[in-house]
């Protein structure tokens, strides 16, 4: 970083908002809550604005930000050659935590979006994100407020945690009620491909077609080297500097593999209704996979919170939005799965 910038707290009062707004028409960066994780906003039409951006984050200039808007008709200000299922879906889903990857019109400068010809379109429910787009009159680019390679915040005190002295102002919205990043799709004929799951899940997808192909990357570890269809996928992502254990197994053989395996230092993250008999340090996760995608990256930022080195996670169900928890939580894990 150049020139440490001093980081002021905004509340998500219009008036606050509107001076954010100020910002962001100035070519600034600003954290702002959405309803999934905080995200760093800039005018995605602007460059040198999208630059800071990826400088704050220390992020690979070939991972493309998504782009907020502020209402569905700014799509095809951004986006061409949009098809049927496209509109379908936004009609569905939006308002929410859904990105649509569509090709891109020149207005989106290549640095945007990663060099790709695409562009990640999202129109997002939290009421502050919308008005800062519409008080910025841009289209807004805004990946997760996070350090690169760290789990996203969820709150505003997480992201002044990784981005105190990186940028000018930060919005509070409260804590984000999903929780875990949107889902991330693009479309071949008449099919959904599934590049990210998220709060929408793949049974929610299944109302608009039945034709969804579920990416390789989502469940899978790819080469840095691979070409790839959704550039996020390849690159380490949510880990805390403790070694998370995905352990997979009944709540009995999750208890016996720790006691057998366990150092100083080391804690577990199980479900908020598993009872343990061992005393070890031990974070929280919800018992249900809504709650767990709202609790993850808390529960990955307490880790590292508590000192731990290693730690053993019970691994969480892969329905509805738990394919999101658990498609992060084994990347935090750098793919260590132990079955038990
Ligand atoms: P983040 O903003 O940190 O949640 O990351 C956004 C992710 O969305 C990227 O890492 C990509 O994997 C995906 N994404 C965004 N734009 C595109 C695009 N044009 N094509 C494919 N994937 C995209
Ligand atoms: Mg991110």
């Amino acid at each position: 970083m150049k020139n440490r910038l001093n980081t002021v707290m905004l509340s998500n009062s219009d008036d606050d908002i509107k001076y954010a707004a100020e910002l962001i028409k100035n070519g600034e960066v600003v954290g702002m809550p959405t309803e999934t994780v905080y995200g760093l906003a800039a005018d995605a039409t602007n460059p040198e604005a999208v630059k800071k951006i990826f400088e704050a984050k220390g992020r690979p200039s070939d991972n493309p930000l998504i782009v907020h808007i502020c209402d569905a008709s700014m799509m095809e200000e951004i986006a061409c050659e949009i098809p049927k299922l496209a509109y379908k879906s936004a009609e569905r889903f939006w308002p929410g935590p859904l990105t649509m990857v569509l090709p891109k019109r020149i207005i989106i400068p290549k640095v945007t979006s990663g060099g790709l010809e695409t562009v990640g379109v999202r129109l997002p429910s939290d009421e502050t994100a919308r008005k800062l787009i519409s008080y910025s009159g841009k289209p807004i680019a805004a990946p997760s407020a996070n350090l690169s390679g760290s789990p996203s915040p969820t709150t505003a005190a997480y992201v002044y945690a990784d981005m105190n002295g990186r940028i000018p102002a930060i919005i509070d919205g409260g804590s984000c009620n999903v929780g875990v990043e949107s889902t991330v799709i693009s479309f071949e004929n008449d099919a959904i491909r599934l590049l990210r799951p998220g709060y929408v899940s793949v049974e929610m997808l299944s109302e608009v077609t039945e034709n969804i192909i579920i990416d390789k990357g989502v469940l899978e570890q790819l080469a840095l080297t691979a070409k790839v269809s959704s550039p996020g996928m390849k690159y380490k992502h949510y880990s805390p500097k403790a070694e998370i254990y995905i352990i997979k197994g009944n709540l009995s053989d999750f208890e016996k593999y720790v006691s057998e395996n366990l150092k100083d230092d080391d804690a577990v993250m199980i479900f908020d209704c598993d009872e343990l008999s061992l005393d070890v340090k031990t974070i929280m996760y919800g018992r249900n996979s809504e709650q767990q995608a709202k609790r993850l990256f808390s529960a990955l930022r307490e880790c590292d919170e508590i000192g731990a080195d290693r730690v053993f996670a019970r691994c969480p169900s892969t329905e509805g939005v738990g394919l999101a928890v658990y498609n992060r939580l084994l990347r935090a894990a750098a793919f260590r799965v132990i079955e038990v």
